[in-house]
């Protein structure tokens, strides 16, 4: 019996993008994965790579619009109808959904900036973009500085410990020099960066802000692209910028803005995370559900033995699980209350969860899960990836720990003094 995800709780206007999300992932996003996965980093990008029709597709339905006001030609999907689509593009693979969501952050934030010189600029060509040419990568992480760059930790105001690329002022440009990570997605494709760099390194790095930088001025050059384990189909490498000159207007968010607008961002992106590996999660289940009614061992199809059935059931229990969490976190962000602890729970479950779920489906296809184009032998190595990405997961979850415990808990006698044992520890370190 295949599995379909409960959809009681939609409307039809919602079932309907669903199944229209799903059809694209079927037909677009898993055929192209599967074929980028068994290519090489740099064939990968090369002309005629099934890359550039992704993205060509993507942006012909309109898919890298699904955040931008209406205004701009956005479909401004709210809270629960983007968690729909971000599942059903997790399932057709995690790399390309997040390729194609990191791609719209420069366009976005260029967006809510409002200003008219930067909307005519790069939004408006952004927006009537049906071809795929504006891509966008959002460099964060340096060589020196991973989870350094994560929101939160107890490190992230000390003065020694800032960003080692930086923007100053010079009359009405900010100057760009510095280097970031191998790590930075669509980095070796992308025509503009949400470039997050420092500008009071004094600050540490809370004194860091986001400018746009478009990616063919002079000073900038790209590393080559990571040759990595997982996620093969999602583009990273590093970018170097030397003496990058921008208009000042190009700085959308001011380190003075950033105590307020980081927290959120950070809820975004691990929201959205998380959302995608639900997808892949539940791809993994299906994979092990078919594989384990089709092979027959002892006499029978394996998934009648009672141990395949109860591991089975297992990973149905995680996929629903992970849904729900990721679900609360994405329409958290929409309600715009606190949300940091929610997003950070949905992120370490649900990529702990893909990994979890598809290394049993692996193990479930005997020998047959090492086989190279089998699908769950990739997915166990596309959710690996998702362990490190965007923040490794065993500081996020501190991260996420100190934001539940600085929040006041309904009912709870602990609340004051949780709220205080923070800031003591804190001193303590
Ligand atoms: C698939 C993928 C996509 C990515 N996309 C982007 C992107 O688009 N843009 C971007 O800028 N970056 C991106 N990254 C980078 C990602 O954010 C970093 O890899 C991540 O934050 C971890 O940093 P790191 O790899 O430098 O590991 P490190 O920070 O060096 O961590 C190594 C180990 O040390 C531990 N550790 C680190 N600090 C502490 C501490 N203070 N206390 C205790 N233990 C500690 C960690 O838990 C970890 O186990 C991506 C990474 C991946 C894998």
């Amino acid at each position: 019996m295949p599995y379909a995800p409960d959809t009681s709780d939609l409307t039809s206007d919602q079932i309907a993008l669903k199944n229209e999300a799903h059809r694209f992932a079927a037909e677009v996003l898993r055929p192209a994965s599967v074929e980028i996965d068994a290519m090489t980093a740099d064939d990968a990008i090369a002309p005629g790579s099934p890359l550039w029709t992704v993205f060509k597709k993507a942006y012909g339905a309109g898919y890298h619009l699904r955040g931008m006001p209406p205004e701009l030609g956005g479909a401004a999907l709210g809270p629960l109808e983007s968690h729909i689509v971000g599942e059903e593009f997790g399932w057709g693979s995690a790399g390309l959904a997040i390729a194609l969501s990191v791609s719209a952050m420069p366009f976005l934030f260029a967006a809510r900036s409002g200003n008219p010189d930067l909307v005519r600029d790069i939004v408006t060509p952004f927006a009537e973009d049906r071809q795929g040419r504006y891509i966008g990568c959002w460099p964060g992480t340096e060589p020196n500085h991973g989870s350094d760059t994560i929101w939160a930790t107890g490190e992230f105001a000390r003065p020694e410990i800032h960003m080692d690329c930086v923007a100053r002022k010079d009359g009405d440009e900010w100057v760009i020099n510095g280097q970031k990570s191998a790590w930075v997605s669509n980095g070796t494709i992308a025509t503009h960066a949400l470039l997050w760099c420092g500008v009071h390194p004094e600050r540490g790095m809370s004194g860091n802000a986001f400018i746009i930088v478009p990616l063919d001025l002079p000073g900038v050059s790209r590393g080559r692209p990571t040759n990595k384990a997982g996620q093969r189909d999602l583009n990273q490498g590093e970018i170097f910028f030397e003496d990058v000159r921008v208009p000042s207007y190009y700085m959308v968010v001011p380190p003075e803005v950033m105590p307020v607008f980081h927290p959120m961002l950070f809820a975004a992106t691990n929201a959205g995370l998380a959302t995608a590996f639900v997808g892949v999660a539940r791809a993994a289940f299906e994979e092990a559900l078919a594989y384990s009614e089709q092979r027959v061992q002892g006499g029978v199809p394996i998934a009648r033995h009672q141990l395949v059935h109860r591991k089975l059931f297992d990973m149905f229990t995680r996929v629903e699980a992970a849904r729900a969490l990721s679900r609360k976190a994405s329409l958290r962000l929409q309600y715009g209350v606190p949300s940091i602890h929610y997003s950070v729970a949905a992120k370490v479950y649900c990529t702990q969860t893909a990994f979890d779920v598809a290394t049993a489906a692996a193990q479930l296809h005997g020998g047959m899960g090492l086989v190279r184009g089998v699908l769950v032998e990739q997915l166990v190595r596309d959710a690996r990836a998702a362990i490190i990405e965007d923040g490794e997961n065993e500081i996020l979850a501190l991260t996420g720990a100190r934001e539940l415990f600085s929040q006041p808990l309904a009912g709870s006698p602990t609340n004051g003094a949780m709220a205080h044992a923070a800031p003591e520890k804190e001193a303590a370190r």
